[in-house]
C-alpha cells in the first residue's frame, strides 16, 4: 500500500500562497434581503442616508425652550423671571408660535424646537408659577438641543461595502428609514466526516466507536462566519463510500471533509480526493502544530481541504486555511480576530521547526492578563472549547519563559471575567460547589492543572481558590504542609481512597496484593497525591516491599477514572484510586486511607465577595446533600473553616 510520508513540510505562508493561488476566494454575487434578515450579513454596497437623523432641531430634555442669551446670569439666588407662552410643545407635534424675546415655553423631550429658541432649561432648574417661569441656572446656545443631522446627515455613508450588520446596525438602519438591503450572497460549505470508527451523537455507541465531533464542530464554525453550511453525512474510510458524498459534495462552493488525512493505513481519503479532482490536492503536510497532516486542494478553483481528523487540529486547521476563504468569500475583508496581551503562566516549550499554536485559557491576574496553555493533547476534545484563543508561536522558537509577554488570539470577541477563578486539581465535589455559586449569581471558570499548579497560581494572583489534594510524605498530613506566605487553607472535604480490584481475588489489605505476583498493578502517574500515599504505605509494609517485585509498577495511569477502567477491563488486576471511581466500574474496594480535599485562597482575596460566597456554599446544607450524595465523599463538621493561614 502507498502511504504518504511527511518529508517535505511546507511552511505556513509557501501553504497559504499555494492555496490561495489556486482557488477563488472572492464574492458570489449579492442579493437583497429584508433589513430584519440582514442581521450577521455582510453589505455589499455602500449605503448612503436619505435624511437627516434627527429630522429636526429637537428637545434633549423635559423643560422650558428659551434663548439662551435670556438666562444669561441666572442661578438659585438671582433667578431670571421669563414669560410663559401658553403653549405646551410635545414630541410628536410641531411647535405652534415662534419663541418671542424675553419668553420660555414648555416642551417635552423629542418635541421639535420652536423658532427663536436655542436652549433647553431642565424642568429641574425651573420654577413656575402663573405665567412666569423663574429660570435658577443659565444655558449656552445648544445645550439640551440635538440639532438636525447631527446623528446621521443626509447623504453620508452610513454602511460600507464588507461591513457586516449586527443587532446596533439594524436599528440605525431603521433610524435611516432602510427596509432592504443589498448583501453578499452566502458561500454554501459541505462537510463530510469519514473514519470507519464514527457513530452520530445520539446513535448507540459500541466496539470500538467514538461519536462523530467534527462535523457539527466546522458546521457550526461555517456559519459562525457567515457561509450556509450543510452536513453530507459521515462516510466510511472506503474509496467508494468517499467518492459518492464527495460527487454530492461539488455541487457546493466550499468542501470540507474531516479524518483520513495522516499516513495510516487505513487513511484513503486524500488518495480520493487527488484522484477525482482536478488539479486536486496542492498541499499535503504543514510545519504546524497541532494539525501537521492538513490537505489543501482544489477542484476547478473550488477550495476542497481535508482536516485532520483529531477535533483540536480540525479546528485550529479550519481557522488557519479555511476561514479567511470563507470570510473572504462572505466579503469580509480580513479576519478580525480580537487579540489580547497577556503573560504567559508557566515556560513553555514549542515543537522544534513547527509553527505551533497553543489554545490558553486566560485569565486576569495582578495588573495583566495570564495565558495557560490548556494541557491537552490533539486528540482532547474539550480543549478548544474552555479555551479563551490561542498563542502562535514561529517556527524558529523554541519555547517561551515564564512570564513572557504574548499576544493570544482570542476564539471569542472578549475573555469573560469570572467571578471566581478556581484553579487547582479537578473534582466533582468542587464542580457542585460551582454550580451552587453559580444559581447564587457567581460566575466561576475552571482551569484544571492540578494541585501544585493550583497554588503557584493562587501565589501568583491569578487563582481565586484552588482545591488541593497534597499529601506530605514524610508527616503523612495534607495540604498544611504546602501553604506558603499569603496562602490560606479553607476546610474542605475527604474522599474514600482504598485498593480496587474486580470481584472474587479474596485479599483483605496491600500486603496481600503486593505479595501476590500475578495480580498485575495499574498504577498512579509519579507525583499525584496517591502515588505519594501510595509509596508511602509500601515503605510502610514490615518487610520493606520491594517496587520491582510488583507487576505493573511501572505502568502509570493518570487519573482515578483510568486506574478503575483498567481493572474492569482486564488490562490490570488492582490500582488504588477514590470509592466514587471503583463504584462507577463496578470494582470492589478496600479503604487505606481518605484523602483530604481542601480550598486554598490567597490571603488577599479571602475577603472578595465571591470567595466569601464559595465559603458560603461550602458550609450550606445544600452543599453537604450534594456531596454526601456522591459516592466515598465524607465530609467533616469543619467544612468551609480556615485551617490555616
Ligand atoms: P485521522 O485523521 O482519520 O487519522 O484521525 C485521527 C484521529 O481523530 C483518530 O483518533 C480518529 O478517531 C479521530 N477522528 C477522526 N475523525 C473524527 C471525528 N469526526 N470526530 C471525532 N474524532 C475523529
Ligand atoms: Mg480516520
Amino acid at each position: 500500500m502507498r502511504q504518504k510520508e511527511f518529508h517535505d513540510l511546507l511552511c505556513v505562508d509557501e501553504a497559504k500562497e499555494k492555496f490561495y493561488s489556486n482557488i477563488f476566494r472572492g464574492t458570489l454575487g449579492t442579493e437583497r434581503v429584508d433589513v430584519i434578515d440582514g442581521l450577521g450579513r455582510v453589505i455589499s454596497s455602500d449605503i448612503m442616508a436619505r435624511i437627516d437623523v434627527p429630522p429636526f432641531a429637537r428637545s434633549q430634555r423635559d423643560g422650558y425652550a428659551v434663548a439662551a442669551s435670556d438666562t444669561f446670569g441666572a442661578d438659585e439666588e438671582m433667578p431670571v423671571k421669563l414669560k410663559l407662552s401658553g403653549e405646551n410643545i410635545q414630541a410628536g407635534s410641531e411647535a405652534e408660535n415662534a419663541l418671542e424675546s424675553g419668553c420660555a415655553v414648555r416642551i417635552a423631550t423629542g418635541a421639535p424646537m420652536p423658532r427663536g429658541a436655542n436652549a433647553v432649561v431642565m424642568v429641574e432648574y425651573c420654577n413656575e408659577c402663573t405665567g412666569i417661569v423663574e429660570v435658577q441656572s443659565c444655558v449656552h446656545p445648544n445645550e439640551n438641543v440635538m440639532h438636525t443631522g447631527e446623528d446621521v446627515m443626509q447623504g453620508e455613508v452610513v454602511f460600507r461595502r464588507g461591513a457586516r450588520i449586527s443587532s446596533c446596525d439594524l436599528g440605525v438602519l431603521a433610524a435611516i428609514g432602510v427596509t432592504e438591503i443589498e448583501v453578499f450572497s452566502r458561500p454554501r460549505v459541505a462537510v463530510i466526516s469519514t473514519g470507519n470508527e464514527l457513530a452520530e451523537p445520539g446513535d448507540e455507541l459500541f466496539g470500538a466507536k467514538i461519536y462523530d465531533v467534527n462535523s457539527r464542530m466546522i458546521v457550526g464554525a461555517c456559519r459562525e462566519c457567515g457561509a450556509i453550511a450543510s452536513f453530507l453525512g459521515i462516510s466510511k474510510d472506503d474509496e467508494k463510500d468517499i467518492e459518492k458524498l464527495l460527487s454530492r459534495a461539488l455541487e457546493y462552493d466550499v468542501i470540507i471533509i474531516s479524518g483520513g488525512t495522516s499516513a495510516g493505513a487505513g487513511d484513503v481519503c486524500y488518495r480520493v480526493v487527488d484522484e477525482m479532482l482536478s488539479p486536486g490536492i496542492l498541499v499535503h503536510g504543514v510545519a504546524v502544530k497541532p494539525g501537521k497532516p492538513v490537505v489543501l486542494g482544489a477542484h476547478n478553483k473550488k477550495p476542497v481541504v481535508v482536516l485532520p481528523g483529531f477535533p483540536t487540529s480540525c479546528i485550529v486547521m479550519f481557522n488557519l486555511f479555511v476561514k479567511p476563504v470563507i470570510l473572504s468569500m462572505c466579503g469580509v475583508k480580513e479576519d478580525v480576530s480580537a487579540r489580547i496581551k497577556a503573560k504567559c503562566a508557566v515556560r513553555y516549550c514549542s515543537s522544534q521547526g513547527k509553527h505551533e499554536f497553543v489554545l490558553s485559557n486566560v485569565v486576569k491576574g495582578d495588573g495583566s492578563y495570564f495565558a495557560y496553555p490548556v494541557p491537552k493533547t490533539s486528540g482532547a476534545v474539550t480543549g478548544f472549547s474552555s479555551a479563551d484563543g490561542y498563542i502562535e508561536i514561529a517556527q524558529d522558537v523554541e519555547y517561551i519563559e515564564k512570564d513572557e509577554d504574548v499576544d493570544v488570539v482570542l476564539l471569542s470577541d472578549d475573555v469573560t471575567v469570572p467571578d471566581v477563578v478556581f484553579i487547582g486539581s479537578q473534582c466533582m465535589g468542587a464542580d457542585a460547589g460551582l454550580s451552587i455559586l453559580s444559581k447564587r449569581g457567581y460566575l466561576s471558570r475552571v482551569i484544571n492543572v492540578g494541585s501544585t499548579g493550583g497554588i503557584g497560581a493562587c501565589l501568583r494572583g491569578e487563582a481565586d481558590v484552588s482545591g488541593v489534594h497534597l499529601i506530605d510524605a514524610k508527616s503523612g498530613v495534607y495540604n498544611v504542609g504546602f501553604m506558603d506566605e499569603g496562602l490560606m487553607l479553607v476546610r474542605g472535604y475527604r474522599r474514600r481512597q482504598g485498593i480496587m480490584f474486580r470481584r472474587g481475588c479474596g485479599y483483605k489489605s496491600l500486603g496481600d496484593f503486593v505479595s501476590d505476583d500475578k495480580m498485575r498493578l495499574i498504577n498512579r502517574n509519579g507525583g499525584s497525591g496517591t502515588r505519594v500515599l501510595f509509596d508511602m504505605l509500601l515503605d510502610e509494609l514490615k518487610d520493606g516491599c520491594r517496587r520491582e517485585k510488583i507487576a505493573g509498577y511501572d505502568v502509570e495511569a493518570k487519573s482515578h477514572n483510568a486506574v478503575a477502567c483498567a481493572v474492569a477491563s482486564k488490562k490490570a488486576d488492582w490500582g488504588i484510586g477514590i470509592y466514587s471511581a471503583a463504584k462507577m466500574y463496578g470494582l470492589e474496594f478496600i479503604d487505606i486511607r481518605d484523602e483530604e480535599y481542601d480550598f486554598c485562597v490567597p490571603a488577599g482575596r479571602f475577603q472578595k465577595k465571591s470567595v466569601q460566597e464559595f465559603v458560603s456554599v461550602l458550609k450550606s446544607g445544600e452543599f453537604k446533600k450534594r456531596v454526601l450524595a456522591m459516592d466515598g465523599f465524607v465530609v467533616p463538621e469543619d467544612i468551609g473553616d480556615v485551617v490555616c493561614g
